[in-house]
């Protein structure tokens, strides 16, 4: 039976079909996730579980009519993007763990071609590859939703989250989840997108200089690395694009122009960079000093920080936003994965990649569409207005409350039920968090003042 009369008997009601979708694939799946995940991963993310919840959402998202499959292999295809997504998402929430893992020479480097472990099916490959673009082609807001659902976050989170019906949410997910099938199904797969026009960047710095030593970390652009420069057996940190990204103009420019925003920001507070450079083959990456340390996600994974501390750190990152806001750079995307805390305790805001430019008060580009859900002001979510640094005032209340509580607030933030400990908090998160940007702080020194009230 192929895959087009196994879906449909299932979606006529018929439960034997969903066992022989299940047996039929379930091991491939939990190789291949198996296959994905780093050796040292392998304590903390399991490929079965992986697998389980991947069928979960599959079943269903099946149910309701939101897949079609064509061609053999079609349903082959599909598990595997859900699965390989699922295996994302859980990926990124151990970053923690990650920087413990990567302790030998990363096997992938970014632009080293034909390094991909030999376990993992050729055709699995090019979908990851795929997907990367895929999401990147995707609405903003499809792109928050998609993530979210497929982190594991309800539609009726979500909704709350981006305050959307969950009408809306469901819409959202069905469009993005058919524009990633569209592209899973009627693409050459191993097609990776090359660009004609691509814009040149000034990047001097010279690969042949440094040697890479350890990932450290990897977001949504690309990984990270501790490395050495030869000369100087200096340390620093090298941010590459996705391989998958180097292909693609607006992601090139957009990552040069996180390296020109970040050289124009010093204060003691903001990762400092030291400028662009090339690989052999053409992709641009970033040197930045390295920071030895963890960032905040990691550390919240061990339990939330005590009230004082977590004052302390917002007070701190609030001085090197308002630092950046003085230049006209909002961040769009500050959040505990982006602050770096060294040895000696002291907070780095990092990763400007979907800072926004404010000149003459006039915007001049707009990339703050990338952020992150829950964490993302709602007229941004929304579109009914650019970043501005009431944007930033937003997360930042975000961020207080989930360094103390260790979750995200709800939305709407009412105070109401809190303990009596956190009353005074909630009240300057409820500020940060005001719905109309106008009745939040409007500066980051405003909300300074507040903090240093405690
Ligand atoms: P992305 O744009 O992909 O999210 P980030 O700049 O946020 O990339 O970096 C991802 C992770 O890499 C961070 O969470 C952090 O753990 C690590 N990292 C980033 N920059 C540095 C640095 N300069 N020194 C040490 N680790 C870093
Ligand atoms: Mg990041």
């Amino acid at each position: 039976m192929n895959s087009q009369q196994l879906l449909q008997m299932y979606q006529a009601g018929r439960n034997e079909a969903a066992t022989v979708i299940f047996d039929r694939y379930v091991a491939r799946l939990t190789a291949l996730a198996h296959s994905r995940i780093g050796s040292k991963l392998r304590r903390r993310v399991d490929a079965e579980d992986i697998v389980q919840s991947a069928y979960r959402s599959f079943f269903v998202h099946a149910q309701q009519d939101e897949y079609q499959v064509n061609q053999a292999g079609d349903l082959w295809r599909l598990l595997a993007g859900i699965t390989l997504h699922k295996l994302y998402g859980q990926i990124e929430k151990h970053t923690a763990a990650r920087r413990s893992i990567d302790h030998e020479a990363p096997t992938d480097l970014p632009l080293t071609a034909a390094t991909l472990p030999e376990a993992s099916p050729e055709e699995a490959v090019a979908i990851v590859e795929e997907l990367r673009l895929v999401f990147r082609d995707l609405q903003p807001e499809e792109r928050l939703v998609l993530t979210a659902s497929l982190q594991g976050q309800e539609n009726s989170e979500i909704s709350r989250t981006i305050e959307k019906s969950e009408r809306t949410v469901r819409r959202l997910l069905a469009s993005a989840r058919r524009k990633v099938e569209q592209r899973l199904l009627h693409s050459d797969a191993t097609a990776v997108k090359s660009s004609t026009s691509e814009v040149e960047h000034d990047a001097p710095l010279l690969y042949a200089d440094y040697v890479l030593e350890q990932l450290l970390g990897s977001g949504g652009m690309g990984k990270v690395f501790r490395a050495r420069v030869k000369e100087t057996q200096q340390q620093v940190a090298i941010k590459a694009l996705n391989k998958a990204r180097q292909s693609d103009p607006r992601a090139v420019t957009q990552f040069a122009k996180e390296a020109q925003v970040l050289t124009r920001l010093r204060h003691a507070n903001i990762v400092r960079v030291e400028g662009l450079g090339r690989f052999p083959n053409g992709g641009y990456f970033m040197v930045l000093d390295y920071v030895d340390g963890v960032n905040l996600q990691s550390q919240l994974e061990a339990g939330p920080f005590p009230i004082p501390v977590a004052l302390g750190i917002v007070h701190k990152v609030a001085d090197a936003i308002g630092h950046a806001h003085d230049q006209g750079i909002i961040h769009c995307d500050l959040k505990p994965g982006n602050i770096l805390q060294n040895q000696n305790g002291t907070i780095l805001v990092t990763d400007f990649g979907f800072a926004f430019l404010i000149a003459g008060g006039a915007a001049t580009t707009g990339n703050c569409l990338g952020g992150t859900v829950g964490y993302i002001a709602p007229e941004i979510m929304n579109r009914r207005s650019l970043p501005a640094p009431t944007t930033d005032i937003y997360s930042l209340g975000v961020l207080l409350w989930t360094l103390i509580t260790g979750t995200l607030p709800e939305i709407p933030f009412t105070c109401g039920d809190t303990q009596k400990e956190l009353a005074p908090v909630a009240r300057i998160v409820r500020r940060c968090l005001a719905e109309d940007p106008g009745k939040r702080y409007q500066t980051t020194t405003e909300l300074q003042r507040e903090l240093r009230a405690f």
